[in-house]
């Protein structure tokens, strides 16, 4: 069956774009300050309602499976901002995440500091990691994680070149060195209660991979995220961040 992303991008239609019709999303859009709907990156927008569960820095052949099973059972897709090299590693495994309906997306080729990298590198960086994750899933590439969160405004130009849009996030926590599930649950609750109470969605980064290491210890993090998705299951909407993207170009 086909995806609802592919569904729309087959017809030449975002499926953003799609969903934002279907719901009313140009009044929506208008709501928003233009720069950030042209300009700046993507963060979360005035849906209290609704969370995006984004993992970084993978694919991790050691973990993603087992995050995988967890979305399955709870029947939710997330958003995966891929490296470049790791995607060309594991197929296989970019293949299965594309197939089970989540978003993927480019978190660039080697995972440098983009603000300190000259501009040709970083088309390099980006365009080479786009080209490979389309080449597996044989889906364009729309939206794009700077690693670090370097957002130099050359940065965020290439990405744009390149027809992504640039995503940042509104709730980490350092899961990536923290051994304790709970605490890691519990920072980011709290976050996505305060955006909850300040009106705005929540886009959540947690990490299934690590940029320096293809196979990382990952067990925290991903039993992080089946928490927060059984806390916030009756509660809130889990989406992927195509969802959230307003630009009236794509409508
Ligand atoms: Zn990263």
């Amino acid at each position: 069956m086909l995806s609802p992303l592919a569904t729309g991008i087959s017809i030449g239609l975002g499926a953003a774009g799609a969903a934002g019709l279907a719901v009313g999303g140009y009044a929506y859009a208008a709501m928003w300050p233009a720069s950030r709907i042209f300009g700046r990156p993507l963060l979360a927008p005035k849906r209290p309602g609704e969370l995006a569960l984004t993992f970084d820095d993978g694919p991790n052949p050691a973990w993603t499976p087992r995050l995988l099973e967890i979305l399955a059972s709870y029947d939710v897709r997330a958003t995966f901002f891929m490296v470049g090299s790791h995607a060309q590693a594991e197929p296989e495994l970019v293949r299965q995440i594309a197939a089970a309906g989540h978003l993927i997306g480019n978190h660039s080729w080697s995972h440098p500091n983009l603000a300190v990298t000259r501009a040709s590198q970083v088309r390099e960086e980006l365009s080479r990691t786009s080209a490979v994750l389309e080449e597996i899933t044989g889906k364009p590439v729309r939206f794009f994680r700077p690693p670090f969160g370097a957002r130099r405004p050359y940065v965020l130009r290439a990405a744009r070149e390149l027809g992504m849009t640039p995503v940042l996030w509104n709730a980490m926590t350092s899961d990536w060195k923290e051994p304790s599930t709970e605490k890691i649950v519990a920072r980011l609750t709290k976050t996505i209660d305060r955006n909850q109470r300040r009106g705005r969605a929540t886009n959540i980064v947690l990490h299934d991979g690590n940029h320096m290491e293809l196979a990382v210890f990952r067990g925290p993090s991903v039993a992080a995220a089946g928490q927060l998705l059984e806390h916030y299951k009756g509660t809130h909407r889990f989406v992927t961040v195509d969802a959230w993207s307003f630009e009236r170009a794509r409508l």
